[in-house]
């Protein structure tokens, strides 16, 4: 028999299937429990995980995926990078410490008062990292042992592991400086020692591989990137011959970059053959004989079961050329974005449930192609026929399939994406329908979701609050805030979204096509997770959605209320996704249900609806060259929701990351007559776009910072919005906050909204 495949996960999801870790971490930080308490959870948790990879035939486990907070914050401070803000000098790290570099500090313990590092986006996942920070000189040093820790700790379990570690190229592409001229791959030569010490003191430990993750391979790189590293694994190499390296590569393709990987002295490289499927032909053109390639053939970003059979026609050959132990079974990227067990969903529809994998099941998985492999196919017969069973059964499903939803797809016709009439004159219209005035006050469309909203919803999921009491309660909470709305002055309302739990949620529950789990938690940031939805299905709208809500809202008021509703690319790219079909028809099916709602909202006679999408941007692709692609059908389904309606009636937009430099010419494409977007904490520099674009619709940009609590003086708010002018025409102009208020108190609310809208009037006086 010839010797079995390696199984390995590259990392697991460490929050806990029940969201352990986050019950912990928030009863730490509110001083119920004490740092024991939380380091043995976390211990626990730990050693669950190793247990659960090896019950499921997982062979290389890693170590160091877990972290009480954020990997690359782990990696900031196992090398050091601690800016001075936090107080922290030489000797261990506390968690205060590391906790205050999270969270920020409010001026107790050692690191006094210090903001959050700044967090963003893990490439194109919708998990968020801790920025590093580097100085000029900034220089590294030893600062945690976590690493060589988590990997001991499981050698005394009984766990042999493969360490993970942040690679040093990655790591400083990831980070920033206060300083613009300090570019941070200059701190390369300064960080390596660092890493070297780590990875002696794994070798010292006993361990034979060391997985290091350089994501950055799969993005454009300029020669200083790929020269940064050549020199770090030469480093490695010649420092450490007998240390074996697993270079992991995950979210795309390698693409130009392909060559440079092979390049390196390592000894396993990984490559995602889902995001870049294409690949493996290359890559094994191009390997040299000797490297370990671990191939990533089970998608770590989604949740549907595999086709073992496909995946092993193109297994078995590149088993035979190559030999079993010169290939290893991963998933494409570590299981972190992939929900923790299936089994915990007792509720889900039975068919859809049998044709999704979590990670526990993603596992398994890979252990039943690695038994194929080694003993052939009929060793792990009944787990193939299942497999094939399962997707012949999704795939004939009536569940899946609507034929009215492909029939209405095939004629779509390009007017449809085309509103009546261009921009201005529908603005001409609108002018003489609403009569604003000058600088027009609104806001993006939730206000506060404080614990009365939040307890009657939870009272209403447990059949506490009957729905006749709970509608009741909403009518009572949105009536409050629109009489307070038209108070406080603001020209145009809304009702303020008390009865959604979320933006993309409360549309999924109504459309047909999605499934929810209960349990399907994916890690989100610290302690934050989020609940995809799953999209199985052919979407179609079978009842208006919001309709009854405007409508009530409207009836309440003689100040036009805009009719909300969430996106199609924004409800695209916060859901899992099917993925037997393209992603940009899935878009285009949503659209369609959202034009629907849009319609029947303008016949319910709403004078204006605004259309979120808060993720347009995140969505693009990692590489510049798919960019176009991926904007051509993302707008085209917003045109799609967004045009069927008369030229009187107003289509507002609002998005959240507001970058928009090198996409204004998608987001004039919109031709959202109004678009809100977030600007007060640029100064109003991200208008620049628009002013040397010319974009000649009306804007929003946000004049409040609603992720803080602090309320924005008068004269704040007209600072900015002389800012704007400067870059803007007048009659383009609106007045708003940067996003939603759902997360704020209305202590805050009041007061802001009061000075927003005095300083609007402030402005048009002095005008
Ligand atoms: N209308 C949504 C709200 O106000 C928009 C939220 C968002 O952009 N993230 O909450
Ligand atoms: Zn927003």
């Amino acid at each position: 028999m010839s010797s079995s495949i390696k199984i390995a996960t590259l990392g697991t999801p460490r929050i806990g299937p029940r969201r352990e870790l986050k019950t912990a971490l928030e009863a730490y930080w509110a001083h119920k429990i004490g740092e024991k308490e939380l380091r043995e959870t976390a211990a626990r948790l730990r050693a669950d995980n190793w247990a659960r990879q090896k019950a499921a035939g997982v062979t290389v486990i890693p170590s160091n995926d877990f972290s009480f907070y954020d990997q690359v914050l782990d990696t900031s401070v196992m090398v050091g990078a601690i800016p001075e803000v936090y107080g922290w000098k030489t000797g261990g790290v506390t968690l205060g410490t590391y906790f205050a570099m999270a969270r920020g500090a409010h001026g107790e313990g050692s690191a006094g008062g210090a903001p959050a590092q700044e967090m963003t986006k893990w490439f194109d996942t919708n998990y968020h990292y801790m920025v590093p920070e580097f100085t000029a000189g900034q220089r590294f040093t030893l600062a945690s042992l976590k690493a060589v820790d988590e990997y001991r700790e499981a050698q005394h379990l009984g766990f042999e592991t493969r360490p993970v570690l942040l690679g040093p190229v990655t790591f400083l592409k990831l980070g920033k400086s206060k300083d613009p001229t300090l570019d941070p791959l200059t701190l390369l030569d300064a960080l390596l020692p660092v890493y070297l010490d780590v990875l002696r003191r794994f070798a010292a430990n006993g361990a034979e591989w060391v997985q290091i993750d350089e994501p950055c391979l799969v993005l454009d790189l300029d020669d200083a990137t790929r020269d940064a590293l050549r020199k770090t694994y030469r480093r490695f190499a010649d420092a450490l011959p007998s240390l074996k390296i697993m270079l992991a590569t995950y979210f795309g393709t390698l693409g130009d970059n392909l060559d440079t990987a092979l390049s390196l002295p390592v000894a396993g490289l990984h490559v995602d053959l889902v995001r870049g499927s294409g690949q493996l032909d290359d890559v094994l053109a191009k390997a040299p004989r000797g490297l370990v390639l671990s191939l990533g053939v089970i998608d770590g970003r989604n949740v549907w079961r595999a086709n073992l059979a496909a995946i092993l026609d193109r297994l078995e050959p590149v088993v035979a050329k190559r030999g079993t132990d010169h290939v290893q079974l991963a998933p494409s990227c570590s299981l972190l974005h992939t929900p923790v067990d299936l089994e915990l969903e007792r509720d889900l529809d039975a068919d859809v449930k049998s044709w999704l994998a979590f990670g526990v099941q993603k596992m398994g998985e890979l252990s039943t192609l690695g038994r194929a492999l080694s003993e052939g196919r009929a060793s792990v017969a009944p787990a193939l026929e299942a497999a094939s069973a399962a997707l012949a059964a999704r795939r004939a499903s009536p569940k899946v399939h609507d034929a009215a939803v492909s029939q209405r797809l095939a004629a779509v016709t390009p007017e449809m994406a085309l509103r009546r009439s261009p921009y201005p004159e529908r603005a001409a219209l609108q002018r003489r329908r609403f009569g604003l005035p000058l600088f027009p006050t609104t806001t993006i469309g939730s206000f506060p979701q404080t614990a009365e909203v939040r307890k009657a919803r939870a009272a209403h999921a447990k059949g506490a609050l009957t729905d006749a009491e709970y509608d009741a309660f909403l009518r009572e909470e949105t009536t409050r805030t629109i009489r307070w709305q038209e108070e406080v002055g603001l020209d145009v309302l809304v009702h303020g979204e008390f009865e959604r739990n979320d933006m993309v949620q409360y549309f999924g529950e109504k459309l047909s096509g999605f499934a929810f789990t209960k349990n399907g938690w994916v890690h989100s940031y610290g302690s934050r997770c989020v609940r995809p939805p799953i999209l199985y299905g052919d979407v179609s709208r079978p009842e208006p959605m919001t309709v009854g809500w405007w409508h009530y809202a409207q009836s309440q008021t003689d100040r036009p209320m805009k009719g909300m509703l969430t996106g199609p690319v924004t409800i695209l790219n916060w859901s899992f996704v099917r993925d037997d079909v393209p992603r940009s028809v899935a878009c285009r099916q949503i659209a369609l249900a959202i034009r629907d709602e849009v319609a029947d909202l303008e016949k319910a006679g709403a004078p204006m609806i605004q259309i979120d999408e808060a993720a347009l941007r995140e969505g693009l692709p990692l590489r510049r060259a798919d960019w176009k692609t991926y904007l051509g059908w993302a707008i085209t389904a917003f045109r799609l929701a967004s045009s069927g309606v008369a030229n009187e009636t107003q289509i507002h937009t609002h998005m959240c990351y507001s970058e928009f430099n090198d996409i204004i010419d998608a987001i004039a494409a919109m031709d959202a007559d109004v678009i809100s977007i977030e600007t007060s904490r640029s100064k109003m520099e991200l208008l620049d776009a628009f002013k040397s674009f010319k974009y000649p619709n009306e804007i929003g940009p946000g004049v409040y910072d609603i992720h803080s609590p602090r309320v924005p003086a008068v004269e704040e708010m007209t600072t900015l919005l002389k800012l704007a002018r400067e870059r803007l025409a007048d009659g383009q102009l609106w007045v708003n906050p940067d996003c939603g208020l759902k997360t704020r108190r209305w202590e805050e609310v009041r007061p802001a909204i009061a000075n927003m809208v005095a300083a609007a009037r402030e402005l048009r006086e002095r005008n």
